[in-house]
């Protein structure tokens, strides 16, 4: 529209983002691990497990990012099926992120195959992804970015098969008031600071922490989902670790 305030808004979130992650895409990996102590691995294999593709899943992963779930999955499909026409397209908005996924599927079993491809594209218009094309969509610490939530999960919809299932894994809010406190110091203080310290860029450590208190608790979050047309079974998600995290899954049935 031309009035104004809201796009600047939306204009300011997306380049913010997008500095962001150009800013830490070269040490995303080691950040990870020291910020969630390693636990964000768990929770990653957690998320596979749930989905448990059979053999030839077609898999979308956006905001790949580095490619952490892309991976995961092929290996769960490579060592629980001994499958290798299982596929995953991973998209990120962010040329930089996808180029540290890239060089990292260089040192797989999966670099001369044609399991894995790479695609710049913002969740919001996936326009390089024809309609009921695959069978998982997954979105995995990513959608808490991305200026319209409503709109990521519809496309979603759009590019999932009849009978494919949505996934998403992200931070989530804990409502534990004892484990709340030490989560409040550990990521107001402790965050901003290990970002200083291995990154040299407080800011964008503090921009994922306020990212995370902004985005809707678990149960808003399963009826944004259930509002653009997937069926959840019960409440939609599956709280990880106190509710740090969480795994919402809904089907296009
Ligand atoms: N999925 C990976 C993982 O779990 O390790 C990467 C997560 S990383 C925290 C978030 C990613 O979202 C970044 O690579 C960023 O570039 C991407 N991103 C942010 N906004 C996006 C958008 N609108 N469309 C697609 N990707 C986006």
């Amino acid at each position: 529209t031309h009035f104004g305030f809201r796009d600047v808004a939306e204009e300011e979130k997306e380049s913010l983002v997008h500095k962001v992650f150009a800013n830490v895409a070269g040490n995303y990996d080691v950040m990870n691990d020291a910020m969630s102590l390693g636990i964000h691995r768990i929770w990653k294999d957690q998320f596979i497990r749930s989905m448990a593709p059979g053999p030839g899943t077609k898999l979308l992963d956006v905001a790949g990012g580095t490619g952490d779930i892309a991976l995961r999955f092929l290996d769960y499909c490579r060592n629980i099926h001994r499958d290798s026409t299982a596929s995953v397209t991973m998209v990120d908005i962010n040329p930089h992120m996808l180029e540290e996924g890239k060089k990292r599927f260089q040192t797989t079993p999966y670099a001369h195959t044609n399991q894995a491809d790479f695609l710049v594209q913002n969740a919001e218009h996936l326009v390089d992804i024809p309609d009921e094309s695959v069978d998982v969509y997954t979105i995995a610490f990513g959608i808490r970015n991305c200026t319209h939530v409503d709109r990521v999960v519809k496309e979603a919809y759009r590019v999932l098969k009849p009978g494919g299932r949505f996934m998403c894994l992200e931070f989530a809010q804990v409502d534990n008031p004892v484990i709340g406190k030490f989560y409040d110091i550990y990521s107001f203080d402790v965050i901003p600071a290990l970002g200083q310290i291995i990154a040299n860029d407080r800011d964008s450590y503090q921009y994922l922490v306020e990212s995370i208190r902004k985005f809707p608790p678990q149960a808003d979050f399963a009826q944004i989902i259930r509002d653009q047309g997937f069926k959840t079974i019960g409440s939609g998600y599956e709280d990880l670790t106190f509710g740090v995290a969480a795994i919402h899954s809904g089907f296009k049935i």
